[in-house]
């Protein structure tokens, strides 16, 4: 009909399309997952806008069915949530919002083969997966508060179609038209274990129809309310996976009730990888708030961005059920909570800090992240200080600040550090040659982040941290061990034929004992940024 409007799919959707179809295809069943997950995000939020009056109330005992038709071939997921407006189907259907194909295709590139089905979720991309099972999808849509329903459709190739369609309640139903390779997705027992696989702690119903008649699929509990001895490692295990659509085992689980002056529980993962939102997207923690069961939201910011690699709900009884947006802007129990439970993830990190081998696999995933609250958070950075690990001149492995103390010459004032792209090659560079000549051990610091936090943090048990190229570093008080101590040269006369030679390159040259095999090496001036600092900044076109 000619109400049918006909639009191409953003320039990245066509390929994205391609990759999800192609790279997945032997983990297909995910499909579902995502489109669940879709559905109860659906209901979660509208019953959050019908708090506060914004939409009409949910039906008692809404939650999500999926109707597979084995005669027309169809299989449909259908739920009362929010809905879409025409403009929020564009929106949502047609572009990628959160993140771009080329980052996706390289990760997908990169990942290993059971990793691969983790990427789709992490991706925002979760919708575009129904085009594995089906070879056309129509999706109809009520916006909640709203009187009209759309009607999107596309076989996943260059375009989609949007055009007006009736629904009598608010909410959304997604039609996948099965692929002639997918029947299984037919049968009512396979969604079923599926949904049991890796659905089942949507606290909504998830029902299947089967033989016209309403199967419940999920159990639906709060894992997080049971007691920790009811619960099995393998229940931890499938709950950390749904949550952050992980496929890998939690490096920590922590779980626990505070009672008192506060009463919430926490059930708080740190991974066991790098999951690709926690590194490349936004920086706000997602852990989820839930008030009393009921989910709430997870823009809580229950923790601060610098720990925002854990994943995890916190329950609590402190707020109304009825909460809004403005007030838990303004309620002091929230910042509790997160007093609370960063004071309680920082103990755990502490503790596991002592079994240096297992310390390694979290401080290889996350210890980036952790030191850009050394950067932005005056009230940790003393902690998160004892808790750096790094790459040194003089120890084979991870080191930490505490253990460089002890190393330590009689006579040095300072810890010396030695920012740059890799550890290889700082623990090469000339610029270290008189430290090692002298036993003075050099940390050397090769991730981004290493440019901008050793000025904040300053010091550790008073002793300095200092960068090797700022300026002119002492080395006269160490004592130095047998044959350590070079023979110094006499350039008190070559010094100002330098100084002319390169006036308009460098603001000053000078005799310097850190050398021992080079001739010459670069410093920076004592005040401002070091070396690798100049060059990140030259680098960003500064
Ligand atoms: P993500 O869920 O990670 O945002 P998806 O590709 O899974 O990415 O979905 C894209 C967006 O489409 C969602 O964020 C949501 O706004 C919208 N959406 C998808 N399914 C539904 C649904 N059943 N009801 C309402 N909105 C939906
Ligand atoms: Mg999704």
């Amino acid at each position: 009909s000619d109400t049918v409007e006909r639009h191409e799919f953003g320039a990245e959707v066509g390929r994205l399309l391609d990759l999800v179809v192609h790279a997945l295809y032997s983990d297909r069943e995910i499909f579902l997952r995502e489109l669940v997950a879709n559905a109860a995000d659906a209901v979660d939020r509208r019953r959050f806008e019908a708090l506060t009056g914004a939409s009409p109330a949910l039906p008692e005992g809404a939650g999500v069915r999926i109707i597979p038709d084995k005669d027309a071939r169809t299989l449909t997921i259908s739920d009362p949530g929010i809905g879409m407006a025409k403009a929020d189907l564009a929106e949502n259907l047609g572009t990628i919002a959160r993140s771009g194909t080329r980052a996706f295709t390289q990760s997908l590139a990169e990942a290993k083969p059971g990793d691969r089905p983790s990427l789709i979720g992490q991706f925002g991309v979760g919708f575009y997966s129904a085009f594995m099972v089906a070879e056309r999808v129509e999706v109809t849509s009520r916006r909640a508060g709203s009187e009209e329903a759309w009607l999107w459709a596309s076989e996943g190739r260059g375009d989609y179609t949007l055009a007006p369609a009736t629904r009598a309640e608010p909410g959304t139903d997604i039609v996948l038209h099965i692929k002639a390779d997918a029947d299984e997705f037919l049968e009512p027992f396979r969604l079923q274990a599926i949904i049991r696989k890796w659905a089942d702690h949507i606290t909504i119903p998830i029902i299947v129809v089967r033989d016209g008649k309403d199967e419940p699929a999920n159990e639906g509990t709060a894992l997080w309310r049971k007691p920790k001895s009811e619960i099995s490692e393998e229940s931890y295990t499938e709950f950390y996976r749904h949550l952050g659509h992980m496929f890998d085992e939690p490096w920590a689980t922590l779980h626990w009730h505070a009672e008192g002056a506060l009463d919430f529980t926490a059930l708080l993962f740190i991974p066991g990888m790098k999951p690709f939102q926690v590194v490349e997207g936004e920086r706000e923690s997602r852990v989820r708030l839930h008030v009393r069961r009921m989910f709430i939201t997870d823009e809580a910011s229950l923790l601060p961005p610098w720990l925002r690699f854990v994943q995890g709900v916190v329950d609590t009884e402190d707020l109304p059920l009825n909460v809004s947006r403005e007030m838990l802007q303004a309620t002091p129990v929230l910042a509790r909570i997160r007093r609370a439970v960063t004071g309680r993830v920082m103990t755990e990190l502490k503790n596991r800090a002592k079994d240096a081998e297992a310390y390694a696999r979290f401080w290889e995933n996350f210890g980036p992240i952790l030191k850009e609250g050394i950067w932005e958070d005056a009230e940790h950075r003393k902690d998160i200080a004892g808790l750096l690990r790094f790459r040194s001149s003089a120890v084979e492995g991870w080191t930490s600040l505490a253990d460089y103390l002890s190393r330590m010459k009689e006579g040095q004032e300072a810890i010396y550090v030695l920012a740059g792209d890799s550890a290889e090659a700082l623990a090469r560079s000339p610029q270290i040659e008189g430290f090692r000549a002298r036993g003075v051990e050099v940390l050397l610091l090769s991730d981004q982040i290493d440019a901008f936090w050793p000025e904040r943090l300053g010091s550790f048990e008073e002793k300095p941290i200092r960068s090797i190229t700022q300026g002119s570093v002492d080395l006269s008080k160490v004592v130095a061990g047998e044959g350590e101590q070079g023979e110094a040269a006499d350039i008190a006369k070559l010094v100002p034929l330098l100084k002319d030679a390169l006036k308009e390159h460098v603001s000053e040259v000078r005799g310097t004992d850190r050398l021992v095999d080079s001739a010459v090496v670069l410093a920076a001036p004592e005040h401002g940024p070091d070396l690798h600092m100049q060059r990140l900044l030259q680098r960003a076109g500064r």
